[in-house]
């Protein structure tokens, strides 16, 4: 049964008609019962903008539905405002709707009233935050989903306000988006933020992509045409050819890059080839490569090396022989899944959490570890800054697995990445075969094999070069067991004397 209060352009369908192509009933069902739950306990109440509340909840779970959420947390989405807003009290939820849901409802009020006013007054309240999202990522989705709508009303909010949120998204929320692998939701977030952030420099690239967006479609128009037709010779299974326009927000932070060069971004509309296979991508590279010479050093390999949220495609850019230089992106159905949806694209939500687990979140696990050796919020804050939102490299051990470190990290990192042992123990390290010392800056695919002794402990002097917080604990916590005894020795003549 419909609550009767049903308004237009609300209908429940659409929230399940973005849904994979045939939702079961029970999903439907529970979604249902959510949007109705909803209904009735928002009826009445209105947003700052006087449009009822209930659109802000409709909206969140739309965003969730489509970002390929399961239907626990799209319903959990619909009723993320309704313990705090309501009179339902969480005996009464948990009745209607069980345990899980109650769960995730409960970590997204929790996250409510935080605010991030510039990081280093608020480290505790983003310990909290990123504690609760590390226990289950449905929390971290249905409040960025809640964001989204939330930036896309803005303009109902006081300007102070406007800002203050805006900035937060970009600098707390966007970045937990692309940690999370979806781009596609770390692109809404930022351009939806960036009028209200940087409003002359948001004025400055509209106008800057408007004037560019139609030349680089047309030097693609050939390209286009001649790739596809080429590809139909060799035999490879194309899924989809099509452009993708760069974001707003990511070509404002190229262009300061490039010292506002616009002729120097070569990927404001990129040409997307999605084929079947992997093999297929390689193959894909040769024939671009056999028809248009490429810029040297701009291909880049992420699917033989991913980048840390999982991304992966080859990028190559072109002469397209017209004057113009262009860049083509290859990669197979199922990264494209991933790098737009990120871990929802998983079908099943066990397959989601196993793959979290796996591989994806290494960072929320290295999260978890140092809240186990105990940390002050200045030891958090050094953290977040450098392991957690600063770039990333990978470096491998000699047998091949991956150890994700922050940039200009060392040898004793990477030893304390792999086992505190290790770290402790640490006398020398090769890296891709030769002997370096122990305080030179690793880079991105070396392969480093750390030679431990038996009797090694951590010297003072390595803390004036180790980048991650996990090193520094460990070496400070040896050195500190250390100080006990230098001063135990020295009283022990005193007394004596
Ligand atoms: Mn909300």
């Amino acid at each position: 049964m419909r609550y009767t209060g049903l308004m237009d352009g609300l209908e429940v369908e659409k929230i399940i008609n973005e849904l994979p192509p045939v939702p079961s009933k029970k999903d439907m069902d529970l979604i249902t019962r959510a949007y109705n739950f909803a209904l009735k306990a928002h009826h009445g109440q209105t947003r700052f903008s006087g449009e009822p509340y209930f659109i802000h909840v409709f909206e969140t779970a739309k965003n969730l539905a489509r970002y390929g959420m399961d239907a626990e947390t799209i319903a959990a989405g619909l009723l993320h405002d309704i313990l705090e807003d309501t009179n339902v009290t969480d005996k009464e939820f948990e009745n209607e709707f069980g345990k899980e849901i109650l769960t995730l409802v409960k970590g997204v009020t929790k996250l409510g009233h935080v605010k991030f006013r510039g990081l280093t007054r608020h480290v505790e309240s983003l310990r909290k935050f990123l504690m609760a999202i590390a226990q289950d990522y449905r929390v971290l989705m249905i409040k960025l989903a809640d964001r989204l709508h939330n930036l896309h009303t803005l303009n109902h909010v006081r300007a102070d306000k406007q800002k203050r949120i805006a900035l937060e998204s970009i600098e707390v929320y966007a970045p937990l988006a692309d940690r999370l692998g979806i781009g596609r939701l770390k692109g809404e977030l930022e351009d939806a933020a960036f009028p209200y952030a940087y409003p002359s420099e948001y004025e400055m690239v509209s106008n800057v992509l408007k004037e560019r967006e139609d030349r680089s479609k047309n030097a693609l128009k050939h390209v286009y045409t001649d790739l596809k037709k080429e590809l139909e010779k060799t035999g490879v299974r194309v899924k989809k050819i099509d452009y993708r326009i760069k974001h707003l927000y990511s070509l404002w932070k190229k262009l300061q890059k490039y010292e506002n060069n616009i002729e120097k971004i070569y990927d404001i509309v990129a040409l997307r080839v999605i084929v079947e296979s992997v093999e297929e991508c390689y193959a894909v590279l040769g024939v671009i490569h056999s028809l248009w010479k490429p810029l040297p050093a701009r291909i880049k390999d992420y699917i033989a090396l991913p980048k840390l949220n999982g991304y992966q495609s080859i990028h190559t850019t072109i002469f397209t022989g017209e004057g113009d230089i262009a860049e083509i992106q290859i990669r197979t159905e199922e990264m494209h899944g991933r790098a737009e949806f990120g871990i929802a694209s998983h079908h099943s939500y066990k397959e989601r959490q196993k793959k979290a687990q796996d591989e994806k979140f290494q960072w929320m696990e290295a999260f978890k570890k140092l809240e186990k050796v105990g940390s002050t919020p200045d030891d958090f804050l050094s953290h977040l800054k450098t392991d957690f939102f600063n770039d990333r490299i990978f470096t491998f051990t000699p047998q091949g697995d991956v150890i994700d470190l922050p940039k200009d990290s060392t040898p004793i990192d990477f030893a304390y990445a792999i086992h505190s042992d290790i770290g402790t123990k640490a006398s020398s390290a090769r890296v891709n075969g030769n002997m370096v010392s122990l305080d030179s800056t690793l880079h991105s695919s070396d392969i480093v094999e750390i030679i431990t002794r038996k009797d090694g402990v951590p010297k003072r002097k390595w803390l004036t070069f180790v980048k991650t917080t996990m090193a520094k604990k460990h070496i400070k916590a040896y050195l500190n067991t250390q100080k006990g005894k230098e001063i135990a020795i020295r009283e022990i003549p005193k007394k004596l004397r």
